[in-house]
């Protein structure tokens, strides 16, 4: 009797992911996904391991697919829902949480600002640019000794006439040293005050760091602004208090809701076709209960974080998201994206530390990825404090 063949179903498949997607979601998913498949993934290991990134070429080809800025409207902006937003970061994570991060802070961050916070000649002085990715941005919000507690910062921006003039460091700034402008947020006698910064300005500089052993195909900057003077013009006007750059916050970490599982499904994907070939004491990998154990384990949790991500999406689009539910869906899905990408890691033994595969890389991403827009621990005092009504950040 011929043995019985089952067919193999992805595991977002076997979630039935796509009917819970329109045909313009899908469309710029897929898009996406051949931009990655033949620019990015080729390349990857290759920038990781020599810690660098072609910014401004990938910033072109990135503004030309029309993904920076894209859930913004107007000023050039593709205007798209938040979920198709969050299916484009999911793609581009899944090459790279690099690239996906270059992505969020031009378009959650920098134009994000400017979009919600800025006057008009600074939207039409800088977002078309941006959006093009003719021109790039970064935000500067953490200093060295201010990460989780922005609030505390000393960066200072004093009026001196018409002009302001800041001083201040700020530390992890990604993008900062290939960005035309920076988000800058300042304490003044005003409370704290975010600022549009050309990064030609004098006084301003920005140094890469180096060392990095996570997220490597990104640019991380420190910022040093002695006494950089600008124009009355440079504030943003609307935003006003901490409230303003957390606001901006809330929408990058969005993008990582869903970018997070990106980098999930690739180390899940890879791990489920090693385990097919790899022979172990005479038969394949993925043949044994143990490994088919973790493989259903991880398909549950990627699948859960992906409903998740889509059922937020759908909130936000309905204009009614809270940060707290941001924080759920944030700390949830890179928890479990961590947690994914080390469980692949034991599938591939030693294989599974070399640059040859896509693990190693994806973990060490998502070390940072579990850090920026809000540690976990921090994302566990949201949450917190929403359920339980106290505040426990003191
Ligand atoms: C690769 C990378 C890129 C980044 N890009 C940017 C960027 O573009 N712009 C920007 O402004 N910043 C950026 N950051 C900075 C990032 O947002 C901060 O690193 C993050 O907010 C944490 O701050 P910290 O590193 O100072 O850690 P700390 O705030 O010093 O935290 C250290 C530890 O203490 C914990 N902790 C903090 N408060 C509490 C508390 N109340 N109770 C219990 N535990 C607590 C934290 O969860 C963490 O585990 C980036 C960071 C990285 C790694």
């Amino acid at each position: 009797m011929a043995k019985s063949q089952t067919i193999r179903t992805a595991p977002m498949d076997l979630f039935a992911i796509d009917s819970l997607l329109d045909d313009e979601e899908r469309a710029i998913r897929d898009t996406v996904r051949r931009y990655c498949d033949e620019k990015i993934r080729p390349r990857i290991a290759g920038w990781f391991e020599e810690a660098r990134i072609p910014a401004r070429e990938l910033a072109e080809e990135l503004g030309s697919l029309g993904l920076l800025g894209m859930h913004l409207q107007g000023y050039g902006c593709a205007g798209t829902s938040a979920t198709a937003y969050g299916l484009a970061c999911l793609e581009l994570e899944a090459a790279d949480s690099g690239i996906r991060s270059l992505v969020s802070v031009q378009g959650s961050l920098a134009m994000y600002a400017i979009h919600r916070f800025g006057s008009e000649g600074q939207k039409e002085e800088w977002l078309p640019r941006m959006g093009a990715g003719h021109a790039i941005g970064c935000f500067g919000l953490t200093e060295p000794d201010f990460g989780s507690d922005p609030g505390g910062m000393r960066t200072r921006a004093v009026q001196d006439g018409d002009d302001w003039v800041l001083t201040g460091t700020k530390m992890w700034i990604t993008n900062g040293s290939v960005s035309d402008v920076a988000i800058v947020w300042a304490r003044t006698g005003d409370g704290m005050r975010g600022f549009v910064v050309p990064t030609d300005t004098p006084g301003f500089s920005a140094t890469e760091i180096k060392h990095k052993m996570s997220l490597r195909a990104s640019v991380s900057s420190e910022l040093v602004l002695q006494d950089v003077r600008l124009p009355g013009t440079a504030l943003l006007p609307e935003a006003k208090g901490l409230s303003a750059p957390l606001a901006c916050l809330s929408e990058a970490r969005f993008g990582i809701v869903f970018g997070a599982l990106g980098a999930a499904r690739d180390c899940l994907e890879t791990a489920i076709a090693y385990a097919q070939t790899r022979q172990v004491f005479d038969k394949p990998l993925a043949a044994y209960q143990l490994t088919q154990a973790k493989l259903a384990d991880m398909t549950i949790e990627l699948g859960k974080g992906m409903l998740l991500a889509i059922h937020l999406g759908r909130i936000k689009d309905a204009g009614k998201i809270r940060n707290e539910q941001v924080s759920l869906g944030k700390l949830n899905n890179a928890r479990e994206a961590i947690a994914i990408a080390r469980e692949c890691r034991t599938i591939l033994g030693a294989n599974g530390i070399t640059l040859e595969y896509p693990i190693i890389r994806h973990a060490n991403n998502l070390e940072s990825v579990l850090t920026y827009e809000g540690t976990s621990e921090v994302h566990q005092l949201v949450i917190g404090q929403a359920v339980t009504g106290e505040s426990a950040f003191r």
